[in-house]
Formats: C-alpha cells, sequence, structure tokens
C-alpha cells in the first residue's frame, strides 16, 4: 500500500495493494507525456486504488486506442490512469512510499538514443504478451537532425526549435522532478534562454511555480500536459524537458543528480558520476 500526489498536491491517491505487474515503458508516447527517457507504471486491478482528493482538478488525453492519459490540470504532473478496462496505472513517480521493482523494459524498440537502458531487466518491443495489452503504432525514434533539434509535446500543439549548442544534460531524481514527471527521474538539457525557438502553440503553455522553491517551475502542454522547456528568466536558461526531443540532440546526460532523494523502487544501472545534491559545478 502507498500513498502518492501531483507535484502541487491538489490530486492525491492511495493504493490498497500490491501491483500486480510493474514496467518501465521507453514508448515515444510516454517520454513525451513524462518529458523523460521512459515512464514506470504499476498495474492495479479495480477497487485497489483510492482517490483521496482532487478528482475535478484531473484532465484527460487520448494518447492512443489502447490508453487515456491523466494529468493535473494545476501542476502538470500524471497521475494514474483509470482506463476503460479494469485496471489502473499508477505511476509510482509520485508515491511517497517504497514499493516493489519493475518487471521489464517495455518498448525497447523505441528508446531514444540519448538514454541508454541498462540492467538485467527482461526487454520488449511491446506490451509483453501475458499483459493482453494490445500493441500500438509508435512514433519516430529521434534520428540525427540535418538543421536545428526539433521537439514537440504529444498531442502536437506546441513545437519548438533549439537554434543554440546544448550546455549540458542532467538526470535528476529530486522529489520535485519525480514528482512533476510522475517517473523515476527527470532527464533534462539546457541552453541558455534564447535558444529556445516556439514553433507553434506557445499560448498553449501552462506554468506552475512551487510556491516554496526558488526556481522550480514545471510548463507543460494545457491539451495533453506534456512538460515542455521552460524558459528561466532569473538564470538565463532554457530548460528542455529530454523526452520532448524529436531529434538526437547529440548531447547525453553526464550525471545522476540528487540521489539522495532517488527513488527506492529505481535502481541507477549505468556508471555515470553521481551525486548526492546538485552537480559539483552549480
Ligand atoms: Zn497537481
Ligand atoms: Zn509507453
Ligand atoms: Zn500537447
Amino acid at each position: 500500500m502507498s500513498k502518492g500526489s501531483c507535484l502541487c498536491g491538489s490530486v492525491t491517491w492511495e493504493t490498497l495493494a500490491e501491483p500486480y505487474a510493474m514496467y518501465n515503458c521507453h514508448c515515444r508516447m510516454c517520454q513525451k507525456a513524462h518529458g523523460t527517457g521512459f515512464g514506470t507504471y504499476c498495474f492495479f486491478k479495480e477497487g485497489q486504488v483510492r482517490w483521496t482528493s482532487g478528482t475535478d482538478k484531473i484532465v484527460h488525453y487520448r494518447s492512443s486506442d489502447v490508453l487515456v492519459r491523466s494529468s493535473c490540470d494545476v501542476c502538470g504532473s500524471v497521475v494514474p490512469y483509470a482506463n476503460e478496462t479494469d485496471e489502473h496505472w499508477v505511476t509510482p513517480g509520485g508515491c511517497h512510499e517504497d514499493m516493489r521493482k519493475s518487471d521489464y523494459n517495455i518498448f525497447v524498440v523505441d528508446n531514444s538514443p540519448w538514454h541508454t537502458i541498462n540492467g538485467d531487466l527482461p526487454r520488449h518491443d511491446a506490451y509483453p504478451e501475458e499483459s493482453g495489452i494490445p500493441s500500438v503504432a509508435g512514433l519516430p525514434v529521434p534520428k540525427k537532425a540535418e538543421g536545428p533539434v526539433l521537439g514537440s509535446c504529444l498531442c502536437g500543439a506546441v513545437t519548438y526549435k533549439v537554434t543554440e549548442p546544448f550546455k549540458v544534460a542532467h538526470n535528476c531524481h529530486c522529489s520535485r522532478c519525480r514528482h512533476a514527471r510522475a517517473a523515476a527521474h527527470a532527464s533534462n538539457a539546457f541552453v541558455s534562454i534564447d535558444g529556445v525557438e516556439f514553433l507553434s502553440g506557445e499560448d498553449r503553455l501552462k506554468s506552475y511555480k512551487v510556491p516554496d522553491a526558488r526556481h522550480f517551475t514545471q510548463t507543460f502542454c494545457e491539451v495533453c500536459s506534456s512538460p515542455m522547456p521552460r524558459l528561466d528568466v532569473e538564470r538565463g536558461v532554457a530548460v528542455i524537458p529530454m523526452g520532448s526531443l524529436d531529434d538526437d540532440p547529440g548531447i547525453r546526460p553526464v550525471d545522476h543528480i540528487f540521489v539522495a532523494s532517488k527513488a527506492p523502487w529505481h535502481d541507477i544501472t549505468d556508471d555515470l558520476p553521481q551525486y548526492p545534491e546538485g552537480p559539483p559545478s552549480a
């Protein structure tokens, strides 16, 4: 049993049983919905997940025949999906307690080039057969860009291009990033603030700033809630959720930061440096 919440705390839930399955999904739709390299989902039967607040703040976006995605309208965090089936899909990034670890990596064929899948979990190119979930057509995997690197949200309303060289990218495990992305960790790339140009849908962007944070803000598409680049005027940088990139940015995350706050259900399986708090140069 565990309790969970979105970033702003409006939407809260509790699970009443152990999940019967748990996957890391590397499909492009999950990358965009979470702004990360992969989403993690715990599966529960009907009646095993209970909302404890904020159901009036939940908005929906149908991303495929199989899946209607849910998120908080205030902060954009992905919240559990209750689908037409009798299943609940819960994102443990928003959960507050430990839970068991994933069974599989799925849709590994759609993994983005900037994220390496390590570790010894079984890998599948679709949903595992025993799940009984029909497969869905994926979005193209990012390739090296000819011109500027492009990015977009899941619904396509917001598109942008990156016109300056990337400075750095980090995998961030802080509790705010985990709740904001409803994922094991965020993967963010940084460019100078003039380096992001919105091509469409800038008027569809919404932002939520954590009240007691100096900087932490989640910017997202008001239609599909995908995390979108955030322009941080004070620090002069644009923070780009890497899952929204449609092209290979060339750079790769250089480290894992704020691992003191890492989700207990997630193991870091690569050799990148790990820092308990921010990167040493910050
Ligand atoms: Zn919220
Ligand atoms: Zn997926
Ligand atoms: Zn969108």
